[in-house]
């Protein structure tokens, strides 16, 4: 019931005309894909010209980041409403390296959220354990406490479009992919935690990403797991080919 999402995490990677190089070459790749949700996000220079080349296939863009006001003297920041007169449906919150790199904590996670929602926005919601906390045993509370705060004061009805990336810091960039039990443990307790705080109905409708090290030779095998329901993917997702073979998963 619940419709894969494959999604490209490009980050700080190509320029307006390398991104639609590649967006051009994923289309003719993906152009008959309809059983899986397919979004790219390039960097914010990129999307208007992205979203010249994939606004009638079935690749959706997605933005890396946004700020939660409409607009005003916020100098170097995005608002909704620009990502969306872009062509955005979907906006990338709360990445881990957003957390680490740019100070960003569940309260603003929590307000970007809030903001996608009010404006209609599809957010994908990070989260993820670091090694350390993974090896103190940690990852259940770390999780539990990231999806509670990040999702403070938003009522079930306005979670219809959320989707939830679970992406273990110690595997993000470093080849080492979680295994697939590892993320099938994660995410079946991840929807645990939704199930508590929204009801059965949400958390069997929630839709929740694998996110680290995903490449085409991992996928098949991750998709196999009934908790896992799409993946995030970094640094395979620059390539077209790798990552329409990933978008082509078995
Ligand atoms: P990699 O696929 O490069 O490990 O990155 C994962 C990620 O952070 C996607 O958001």
């Amino acid at each position: 019931i619940r419709r894969p999402l494959i999604a490209g995490n490009w980050k700080m990677c190509k320029t307006g005309p390398e991104a639609v190089e590649t967006a051009k070459q994923l289309v003719a790749l993906v152009r008959d894909v309809t059983e899986v949700d397919v979004m790219i996000a390039p960097p914010f220079t990129a999307l208007s010209p992205v979203y010249d080349v994939i606004r009638e296939s079935p690749v959706a863009l997605g933005a890396q980041n946004l700020f939660w006001e409409p607009e005003g003297a916020y100098t170097g920041e995005i608002s909704v409403g620009m990502l969306k007169a872009a062509g955005c449906r979907y906006v990338i919150i709360g990445h881990s390296e957003r957390r680490q790199y740019f100070g960003e904590t569940d309260e603003t996670v929590n307000r970007k959220i809030r903001a996608a929602i009010r404006g209609q926005l599809m957010p994908v919601l990070c989260v993820g354990e670091s090694e350390a906390e993974r090896v103190s045993e940690n990852t259940f509370s770390v999780l539990d406490k990231q999806i509670r705060n990040g999702l403070k004061n938003i009522s079930s009805g306005d979670l219809g479009t959320l989707v939830i990336a679970y992406e273990p810091i110690w595997a993000i960039g470093t080849g080492k992919t979680a295994s697939r039990e590892q993320a099938q443990e994660v995410h079946k307790f991840l929807r645990s935690v939704i199930e508590k705080k929204y009801g059965n109905l949400l958390a069997k409708s929630i839709r929740i990403q694998y996110g680290g090290s995903v490449k085409s030779n991992n996928i098949d095998a991750l998709m196999q797991m009934p908790d896992v329901d799409g993946a995030l993917v970094g640094g395979a997702s620059l390539d077209a080919e790798s990552f329409g073979r990933i978008v082509r998963f078995e």
